[in-house]
């Protein structure tokens, strides 16, 4: 067999060209994603284990392309980040949003609701400006509206973050940090920022009740949360050992496909939760 050289890069390699093809192939689609408003958002409720109730949801986008099929959203964030798309997608989705908070609030549902916002989304000087205008138009209260930022989106300019965080807060607004875990926060850096809620990521979930590891770390976070007055919520829960752990550490509030995946809006009845009123 021929011996390939130590230092043969291949960067014009098929995979690679492949690579930056599809990224652009999915640029020019999510553009005309943008302008023919091909995404939808999926709701995924956020259940009470006391009681086994549904408390809120966390808004998800879907890309539903012309062919039907449902792209979710890591194939295609990425590109619209670093397009700048997001930004104008990121303000259709709070719209959407907080039209569909009303909704179950005038249906006599006190759900909340979380939105995920993107880097650039954050870093935007104008959104406090443009979530206001949208709560105004649309009647949602914000006193419901849960959003949810990364431990990356605080670090760099710090102050610029407290300060935005400020600007939304003034609104009414609760904020959550998504992911929680698995950046670099410290309980200083914590207190910092004006956050009510902590989100634990999936992966510290996921492989308990097999990883003592990661129930100590689960539980110190819960601990942790609880010391700082902040709401704790776990993600991505599927089995009901998980639950079990959970509730038995004191957090209460979770989401996971052992509850319910995300659904669309006309699928949320089909549901057997009671619904928080
Ligand atoms: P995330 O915010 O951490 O959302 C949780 C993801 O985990 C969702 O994937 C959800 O469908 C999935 N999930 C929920 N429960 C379970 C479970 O029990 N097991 C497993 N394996 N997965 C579960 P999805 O919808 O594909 O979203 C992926 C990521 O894309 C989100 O992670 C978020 O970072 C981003 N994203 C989704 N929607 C939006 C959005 O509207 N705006 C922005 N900026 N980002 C979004
Ligand atoms: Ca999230
Ligand atoms: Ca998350
Ligand atoms: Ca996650």
């Amino acid at each position: 067999a021929k011996a390939r050289g130590k230092n043969t890069f291949h960067f014009f390699s098929p995979d690679l060209n492949e690579a930056a093809n599809e990224r652009l192939l999915i640029e020019n689609q999510l553009r005309e994603a943008v302008r023919e408003h091909q995404f939808l958002l999926y709701y995924q409720p956020k259940i009470d284990i006391r009681d086994n109730t549904i408390i809120g949801y966390e808004t998800l986008l879907r890309w539903l392309r012309p062919d039907n099929t449902l792209v979710p959203p890591l194939r295609f964030i990425g590109v619209a980040e670093s397009t700048g798309l997001i930004v104008q997608i990121g303000e259709w989705i709070i719209w959407e949003a907080c039209r569909f908070l009303s909704r179950q609030h005038s249906r006599g549902y006190t759900v909340s609701l979380s939105i995920n916002l993107s880097v650039r989304q954050f870093n935007d000087d104008n959104l406090p400006e443009i979530v206001e205008r949208i709560i105004k138009r649309t009647g949602a209260d914000p006193a419901y509206l849960i959003f949810e930022i990364t431990e990356s989106m605080l670090m760099g300019d710090t102050d610029a973050a407290i300060n935005q965080l400020n600007q939304l807060k003034r609104l009414g607004v609760s904020l959550s940090i998504d992911d929680f875990g698995t950046g670099y926060s410290s309980l200083s850096y914590l207190k910092r920022f004006p956050v009510d809620e902590l989100k634990i990521d999936r992966s510290f979930v996921k492989d308990i009740p097999e990883d003592r590891n990661d129930m100590d770390i689960v539980a110190a976070i819960i601990a942790m949360a609880q010391k700082m007055n902040l709401r704790v919520v776990a993600e991505g829960v599927e089995t009901v050992e998980q639950a079990d752990f959970l509730r038995k550490n004191a957090c209460y509030q979770v989401q996971g496909y052992y509850y319910s995946m995300p659904l669309a809006e006309q699928e949320l009845s089909r549901l057997n939760f009671v619904i928080s009123s």
